[in-house]
Parts: structure tokens; sequence; C-alpha cells
């Protein structure tokens, strides 16, 4: 690694951007390697460093697309499923109850 160029806080050149930049951006690293650092000179500490990405290597954000849409949904209705009555509880089964209120507490229900 004691090739990566080293650049000075606020002195970075255009074209790189930090993780978190990146992902203001809608974008992320996408496999490539650190391109670049960043160090800020401390008083009496190491410098902080941040480590740069190439914005031209970056990909997007991956999109939900819909069929990871309908796994997300898939696997929300499976939280709010009640084991015991298998009913779609309309909210997601506690854990501590693990079934649905009515289930869990049948005569307080049928008052
Ligand atoms: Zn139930």
């Amino acid at each position: 690694m004691g090739a990566l160029p080293v650049f000075r806080w606020h002195l970075a050149p255009d074209g790189y951007a930090t993780r978190r930049q990146l992902r203001a951006r809608g974008l992320r690293p996408g496999g490539q390697g650190v391109a670049a650092q960043l160090e800020r000179p401390r008083r009496r500490r190491g410098p902080l460093i941040a480590y740069l990405y190439r914005i031209d290597l970056a990909k997007p954000v991956r999109p939900m697309t819909p069929a990871r849409w309908a796994a997300l949904a898939k696997a929300n209705a499976a939280r709010r499923r009640c084991p015991a009555c298998r009913r779609d509880a309309g909210y997601v089964i506690p854990a501590s109850l693990g079934m649905c209120v009515p289930c869990a507490y049948p005569h307080d229900c049928a008052a």
C-alpha cells in the first residue's frame, strides 16, 4: 500500500471522494480498492487519515428492484404471521409473546 497517493486535507483532487461522500451521491466504492488517502495533521498524535475512492469507478448503490421489494414484503409478512393461529396479526409478532395478542391472552380478548 506504499504507492498510495497521499493528499493534504482539503487538497484532494477532483474525482476522489470518501466512502461517506460517495454515499451522499448514491454511490458505493463498488469493489475498487482505496485509491488515495487524505492526511490531516494533528498535534502530538498521528495524522487523521481518510480513505478516498475514485468516483469514476464507483457504482450506484444497488437499487430496490421489484423482486427485492417483494422479498422484503414477504419477510415482513412472515414476521406479522402468528405461529399459533396462522393469521396476519397486522403487526410484527412480539418476540416476548411469540404469538399474536389474542392468542397470548385469549380470555382478555373474548371479553
Ligand atoms: Zn394468533
